[in-house]
C-alpha cells in the first residue's frame, strides 16, 4: 500500500493550478504575469516587483542539507502551521476522517482539523505527560488519518522517544500518517527522528526557522516527508507561498555564520533553562517547575492568578496555560535572554505592591 491510498481521492486526481512563474522557465523578458515592469520604491535588489520563486531552489537545498533529507523529500512553507493546514486538508475528507492528538498539545492541529470539518480523536498523555504509544494505537479507527505528535511538547515540556516514533510509524503503516512536529527540536537532547522518513512512507517530521532560528516573523517551516506526499501538497498550496524578503532573511541565518550565532544561542538558552528552572522550583508559591526540552518553563502554581498579576504588574507577560487538562493552574514561561530571566524571578520573588506596607510603615507607591 502507498501513503498516498490514505490521502483524499479528489486531491489525488486534482489537477493544480499552474502560475505564471512555473511557465516562465529560461525566459528573459518577463511579460506574462502582469507585474509591474518597476521595483518598488526602497527595493535594494531583492526585486520585489517580481512573484517570487514558489519553492526557491536555494533554499531547499540549504534546509534539505540542514534536516538531513533530499531536495524532493521538502516542503517549505508559511511556517510549520502552513503544512498542518495542508496535510489536514488533503488527508481528511470534510465529516468523514479524523487527526489524532495527544492532550494538552499545540492548539492548531485541532483549528485545522475543525476548519476542515474532521473529527478530533484525544488520547491525552500519561503520567509526567508522556506518550502513551499502546493507548494512542488502541484509539486509532479507519477514520484517523493523521496521527500528530509534538516533541518536545509543547506546552508540557518532554519529550517522546525516537523508539516510541518508530513503533508508532511501523504499527500504523498504510493506516494513518504520523506527523512528528519538531518545532522545539533544537533544544532538546535527542535530536531529529526524520533520518526515519526514508524507511517509513508514513512518516513526516516538521521543522521551523521561528523558534531556535529566531525567524518568527519571516514565517518560514518545513514538512520533511517522502516525495510522493511533498508532490501531493505542493499541488493544493497557494502558488506563491514565500515572500521574497521572508527568503532572503532565511538565507543569511542558514548561512556559516549565522548557524554559528544559532548555535551559541541555544548552548545560552539550554543552560539558562536549567539555572532559572533550579531558580523557579525554589520560589515559595511554586508547585512544580515541569522539566523540558523546549526553550520555556510551564510552571505549575499554588496561586497561578498572583503569579500572572505579579508578572504583570512588572509588564512581563507569560503564557496562560490553563485552559489544557492538566495544567489547570500553570503559565509557560518562555526563556529569554539571562537578564530578561532574571527580571521573572524578581517579580515573583517581589510581593505585590497594592495595599501592603513596607517596613517603615509607608505605603509604597504613595508620597509621605
Ligand atoms: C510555534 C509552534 C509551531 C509553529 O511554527 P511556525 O513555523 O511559526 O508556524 C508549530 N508547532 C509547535 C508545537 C509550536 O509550538
Amino acid at each position: 500500500m502507498n501513503v498516498l491510498d490514505l490521502a483524499r481521492p479528489e486531491i489525488r486526481v486534482m489537477q493544480a493550478y499552474s502560475s505564471a512563474r512555473m511557465e516562465s522557465a529560461g525566459g528573459q523578458l518577463m511579460l506574462n504575469a502582469n507585474e509591474s515592469a518597476w521595483a518598488p520604491v526602497g527595493d535594494t535588489g531583492q526585486g520585489c516587483n517580481r512573484y517570487p520563486d514558489p519553492q526557491p531552489v536555494a533554499l531547499l537545498d540549504a534546509l534539505a542539507l540542514l534536516y538531513g533529507v533530499r531536495r524532493e523529500q521538502l516542503l517549505v512553507g508559511r511556517g510549520s502551521d502552513e503544512a498542518i493546514d495542508l496535510l489536514v486538508r488533503a488527508f481528511c475528507r470534510a465529516g468523514e476522517d479524523a487527526i489524532l492528538i495527544q492532550p494538552p498539545t499545540f492548539g492548531m492541529y485541532a483549528v485545522c482539523a475543525r476548519i476542515q470539518n474532521a473529527g478530533v480523536v484525544e488520547v491525552p498523555l500519561g503520567d509526567d505527560f508522556a506518550l502513551d504509544v499502546d493507548a494512542v494505537l488502541a484509539a486509532v479507527t479507519p477514520a484517523v488519518k493523521l496521527v500528530f505528535v509534538c516533541r518536545p511538547n509543547n506546552p508540557a515540556g518532554q519529550d517522546v522517544s525516537r523508539a516510541d516514533i518508530e513503533r508508532l510509524a511501523q504499527t500504523l503503516s498504510g493506516r494513518a500518517l504520523v506527523v512528528v512536529d519538531e518545532a522545539y527540536v533544537e533544544f532538546a537532547d535527542e535530536g531529529s527522528v526524520a533520518d526515519l522518513i526514508d524507511q517509513y512512507d508514513n512518516l513526516a517530521v516538521l521543522r521551523t526557522l521561528s523558534k531556535a532560528w529566531a525567524l518568527a516573523g519571516a514565517r518560514i517551516g518545513s514538512l520533511l516527508a517522502s516525495a510522493e506526499v511533498v508532490a501531493l501538497l505542493r499541488r493544493i498550496m497557494p502558488p506563491y507561498p514565500l515572500p521574497q524578503p521572508c527568503v532572503d532573511a532565511a538565507l543569511i541565518a542558514l548561512s556559516g555564520w549565522g548557524q554559528a550565532n544559532v548555535r551559541q544561542r541555544l548552548a545560552i538558552v539550554r543552560k539558562q533553562r536549567k539555572l532559572i528552572g533550579e531558580q523557579l522550583s525554589r520560589l515559595p508559591g511554586v508547585r512544580e517547575v515541569l522539566p523540558s526540552q523546549a526553550n520555556f518553563l510551564t510552571v505549575r502554581f499554588e496561586d497561578a492568578d498572583d503569579a500572572g498579576r505579579r508578572l504583570e504588574a512588572a509588564g512581563i507577560v507569560v503564557r496562560d496555560v490553563r485552559r489544557h487538562p492538566r495544567l489547570g493552574d500553570a503559565l509557560r514561561i518562555t526563556l529569554g535572554t539571562p537578564e530578561e530571566n532574571a527580571r521573572v524571578i524578581g517579580a515573583l520573588k517581589r510581593p505585590l505592591l497594592r495595599g501592603r506596607r513596607t517596613a517603615d510603615g509607608a505605603i509604597p507607591g504613595k508620597c509621605a
